[in-house]
């Protein structure tokens, strides 16, 4: 009985020490000017409904800004009553961290942040960050036929996307979309606004481009364009292995290629793998003919005879890969149910290729949802990734020839919680076939299995020290935070 009193006055203490925070950040933000969302209005439930429905999270407070001023104050709210501060992009995040990853965080939904604009001159764009990549792409190309480097989804938000590294079908010829940018604005954890560049705050620039949700809530991002590719060769090709050792000779092979010069930086390659097919697909930046002898003698060492090849401009490529319209609504409303991981892997062994494509068979073509695996050629000799240093920036996995992302989705209806070991075991299965290796991650496929520090040693791998000295210095005190966000320690 009295263990009963006690819980009950234990919880309402805690409920009321919930609404005081609630209550007081409110009033900040409103002597502070912010626009908030509040609990009951579709507008709240909109901006904290997760891509990731798996993973909802409950915030003290949402607010939706509209000037740098604004998230200047907000920023000052959540530091002054110490409650950590999340800004929200497209809220992609695999771990729903543009809510923070967790309850009780300031969400700063920076939607209103849209514009997108390219100077004529320098061919410098700047654009908001609450822009997705769908509708810059069709704003880049209607400002001059430009482009910069960036993934395929097109609701996917440009401010995350950038901070975790950005690969998509143009990244083995221009790079990542980091290595796109030029310039941020960055609102920092004591509220002040600067410039990250190579000559402003170069520590501050470093950290970003790789692991900026730690940081600071970025406001402009500038990216120098190029001149948006025409008559491209995007590509299609499907094949059936029959046995784990044909697929890994697959996997094997495309190793191969991407650490060789065979595979020319034109060439951007991925190999999906769903329960019903295996697809080599991709785009090449030249004509169907020099496609053509530039891959052919990886399909004869495939075996490959036929596919699907066809010429396309620089949106009608997007679009294709896409799956949906380019445009997207500020009230974006897509969403799934999922668990993800990631692998980036330098140099597989001939036992990691035989574990990996065993799982395959004992036990991923069981598993009646709708699971996929892509591997990407990321990195290599020819790879625009690759030739930058590895040091440039905090993105950790320059020198990974493949990319990884496992992803397991059901339909309708919550997760199995006896689904998450069928990736687990999957990703395991390379890792206990190559027990000295530590493979990298990637933080944009943010996997909610990973303590902090795994997040901390496999995101960011060597980089890692030098993250923590530079949020020491920008953010002491975490203002930034989620639960595999960079510490200072
Ligand atoms: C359908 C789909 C397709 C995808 N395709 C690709 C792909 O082709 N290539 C690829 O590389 N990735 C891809 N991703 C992964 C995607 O890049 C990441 O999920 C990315 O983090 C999403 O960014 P966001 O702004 O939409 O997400 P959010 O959830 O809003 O943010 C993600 C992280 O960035 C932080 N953040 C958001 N805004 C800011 C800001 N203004 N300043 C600082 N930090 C900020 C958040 O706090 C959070 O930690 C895909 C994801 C999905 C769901």
């Amino acid at each position: 009985m009295l263990a009963t009193t006690l819980l009950a006055l234990l919880l309402s203490a805690s409920a009321n020490a919930i609404l005081d925070r609630r209550t007081a950040i409110g009033d900040c933000l409103t002597a502070g000017s912010v626009p908030q969302v509040l609990p009951g209005s579709s507008a709240y439930n909109l901006a904290i409904k997760p891509f990731n429905l798996r993973i909802p999270f409950t915030p003290a407070a949402v607010v939706q800004p509209k000037t740098v001023d604004q998230v200047q104050a907000a920023v000052a709210c959540g530091a002054k009553l110490g409650i950590p501060v999340s800004p929200k992009g497209g809220g992609h995040s695999y771990a729903s961290h543009g809510l923070g990853g967790e309850d009780g965080h300031l969400m700063v939904d920076m939607k209103y942040f849209t514009s997108v604009k390219v100077d004529s001159s320098t061919q410098i764009a700047a654009i908001g960050t609450g822009a997705r990549l769908g509708n810059i792409a069709q704003s880049l190309y209607s400002q001059g036929q430009r482009a910069f480097s960036h993934g395929t989804c097109p609701g996917v938000g440009v401010a995350g996307h950038v901070v975790g590294g950005g690969y998509g079908y143009i990244s083995h010829t221009h790079g990542l979309a980091l290595d796109n940018l030029v310039e941020a604005t960055v609102v920092l954890a004591n509220s002040t606004v600067v410039t990250a560049s190579t000559t402003s705050n170069p520590d501050l620039f470093w950290a970003i481009r790789g692991a900026g949700a730690s940081f600071g809530i970025i406001t402009e991002y500038k990216f120098q364009t190029f001149a948006a590719p025409m008559g491209n060769t995007v590509f299609s090709y499907t094949i059936n292995p029959s046995s784990a050792s044909q697929a890994a000779s697959i996997h094997k092979a495309l190793q191969d290629y991407a650490n060789s010069t065979s595979m020319p930086t034109e060439m951007n390659m991925r190999l999906f793998v769903s329960p019903g097919s295996f697809n080599l697909e991709g785009v090449y930046y030249g004509s169907q003919s020099a496609f053509k002898s530039a891959v052919q003698p990886l399909l004869t060492k495939l075996g490959i005879s036929y596919g699907q090849v066809q010429t396309m401009d620089w949106i009608a490529g997007l679009s294709n890969y896409a799956y949906m319209s380019l445009s997207t609504p500020i009230d974006y409303d897509v969403h799934e149910t999922f668990f993800s991981k990631s692998l980036m892997t330098v140099s597989i062994t001939d036992a990691g290729f035989t574990a990996f494509w065993n799982y395959w068979q004992s036990t991923a073509r069981g598993v009646n949802r709708d699971w996929y695996l892509i591997i990407d050629l990321h990195g290599g000799p020819t790879s625009a990734i690759s030739k930058v240093a590895d040091n440039a920036t905090s993105y950790a996995h320059r020198n990974a020839l493949l990319k990884y992302e496992f992803y397991d989705r059901v339909d309708s209806g919550s997760y199995p919680s006896n689904g998450f070991s069928f990736l687990n075991g999957w990703v395991n299965s390379m890792q206990n076939a190559m027990p000295t290796t530590n493979f990298g991650m990637y933080i944009n496929y943010a996997d909610t299995s990973l303590t902090m520090a795994q997040a901390h040693s496999q995101y960011w791998l060597g980089h890692y020290p030098m993250l923590a000295q530079i949020k020491k210095a920008y953010d002491p005190k975490q203002v930034f935070s989620n639960p595999q966000a960079i510490t200072s320690t």
